[in-house]
């Protein structure tokens, strides 16, 4: 693969950084290096510092509500097939904006700054190559990104269907870790909502229904262990599911040297809520993706995030997740593989 010369950042310290394995800090030198020369992204995450948030107590979990009106495009992003075949694809290398920087991270993706931030520190992680949003063939991918940028940052994959802005160009975000609520929320779920499915010395994996999502929560220190029980739910799932490219999923993962991995499937139902596709003004523009899911909810405009309450939160993350009925047909199912 032949990239433009210009888009890989390139002097002594980071190469330094990246001969040393040490991704992390690579990823916060390219950050710090790009928030000095580009002007966009300064002024978001300027903007980013003061923004607002509302937080909200649910059984054991938080939820937090950020108003973040840069996020507009995001969030209302047409991402049908005609929507997408028509524009330039936003990811591949050769239509970057002018000032973007990235690293080469593994031989098959770059790692660059978002201007339009959620987190502290929010990057997208691309495929080098042009190729379709499915998690089946790079989750493997997905774990060794997540542990060399695990000191400072956690990964999150939308599904091509339930909140990726770019469905035809795999790609992924890392962001600041423990961030998301639900990062620091998890054992607690786990304890008090979680079913285990699977248990040994190795892994363990628990489907956890909290009440307004469904989730599953996949533990362990080997990479082909996490992968051989990730390719048996998504088996079980996708007999499950009706979807044209996969079933509808999205994935928080984190890394720690002493534990290993741990992935949270978020299990979807729809896309958007019906509210998004409402006129003004019982529009309420939210489009819930991994960030979202995890407990951060953005809202780009000032009249959704004045109106948004518990109820409404809660109606949301029903609405979109997947239905008391097929998760436990599904946790059955996993179950009797696990067997
Ligand atoms: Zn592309």
């Amino acid at each position: 693969m032949k990239l433009p010369e210009k888009i890989v950042l390139k002097d002594f310290q980071i190469e330094n950084l990246i001969s040393n394995n040490d991704y992390a800090s690579a990823a916060d030198y390219l950050f710090n290096s790009q928030l000095n020369s580009w002007e966009l992204m300064h002024k978001n995450y300027d903007a980013l510092k003061n923004v607002q948030t509302k937080s909200f107590w649910f059984d054991g979990f938080k939820l937090k509500v950020q108003f973040n009106p840069e996020r507009i495009k995001s969030t209302s992003a047409a991402v049908d097939e005609d929507s997408v075949n028509s524009r330039k694809c936003f990811l591949c290398v050769e239509n970057l904006p002018e000032e973007q920087k990235g690293i080469i991270i593994t031989d098959n993706f770059i790692l660059l700054c978002n201007p339009y931030p959620i987190f502290s520190q929010h990057f997208t992680v691309c495929s080098l190559k042009h190729q379709p949003q499915l998690i089946s063939n790079a989750f493997g991918e997905f774990l060794e990104l997540t542990k060399l940028l695990s000191p400072k940052y956690c990964l999150v994959y939308n599904g091509p269907a339930c909140g990726a802005s770019a469905p035809d160009h795999l790609h992924f975000q890392a962001g600041t870790k423990n961030f998301i609520p639900i990062e620091n929320d998890i054992q607690q779920l786990k304890n008090d909502f979680g079913q285990l499915i699977q248990e040994d010395e190795i892994i363990t994996t628990s489907f956890i229904d909290d009440g307004l999502r469904k989730l599953i929560l996949i533990e362990s220190a080997e990479q082909e262990e996490i992968e051989k029980s990730f390719r048996t739910i998504y088996k079980a799932y996708e007999r499950l599911s009706e979807e044209k490219y996969e079933p509808m999923m999205n994935l928080v993962c984190s890394y720690n040297d002493e534990f290993g991995w741990s992935v949270i499937i978020f299990l979807r139902n729809k896309h958007r809520p019906e509210c998004f596709y409402k006129n003004d003004p019982d529009r309420i523009l939210i489009s819930p993706a991994a960030i979202d899911l995890g407990g951060v909810v953005v809202t780009p405009r000032a009249e959704d995030f004045v109106k948004i309450d518990q109820l409404l939160l809660q109606q949301i993350f029903k609405e979109v997740s997947l239905d008391k009925k097929t998760f436990s047909s599904l946790a059955k199912e996993v179950n009797s593989e696990f067997r």
